[in-house]
């Protein structure tokens, strides 16, 4: 599939960035180009990529909520595919005031890759820059409405 030349405006996506199999889509998803970040604080990253292949705008989203007791940090990645324009909105947008509703009220329904890891010990807070280790857990495609889970 040959995206239109104005595909700016599409969630499409193409076999690179897309993939039907989720784990080769996570892998993929490494060799998305980095756009801007919006965000980066050890428990909430916010980040915008293009796809190398076809220009599909990308938001990835990082949130981990901090287990107090057990020490049992959840933490869940998301690559959310965007439009030109929702990419424009998430970049005007105070940093400061970025939250997960925000997001969640920005994006509307759609196929977005996500990876949930409810518990695991310890946070790693060097991911996704030094992602060489991680791998695909629990990562899969998720339809319907965006849902970024609450972070500390
Ligand atoms: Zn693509």
């Amino acid at each position: 599939m040959t995206p239109p030349a104005d595909s700016n405006q599409s969630v499409s996506g193409c076999e690179v960035c897309m993939p039907p199999d989720a784990k080769q889509a996570w892998e993929s998803s490494k060799n998305l180009k980095r756009m801007q970040q919006l965000v980066h604080d050890s428990h909430f990253w916010v980040s915008l990529h293009r796809c190398p292949a076809c220009g599909q705008r990308f938001v990835f989203i990082f949130t981990e909520l901090i287990d107090w007791d057990q020490g049992d940090d959840s933490q869940a990645f998301m690559h959310v595919p965007v439009t030109e324009e929702e990419a424009s909105k998430l970049r005007t947008l105070d940093p400061d005031h970025i939250g997960s509703k925000t997001i969640m009220d920005l994006l509307g329904p759609r196929r977005y890759l996500e990876e949930i890891l409810p518990t695991r010990s310890g946070p790693d807070p060097d991911w996704p820059v030094s992602d060489d280790d991680h791998c695909c857990r629990g990562v899969r495609w998720s339809e319907g409405p965006v849902f970024v889970l609450p972070h500390d």
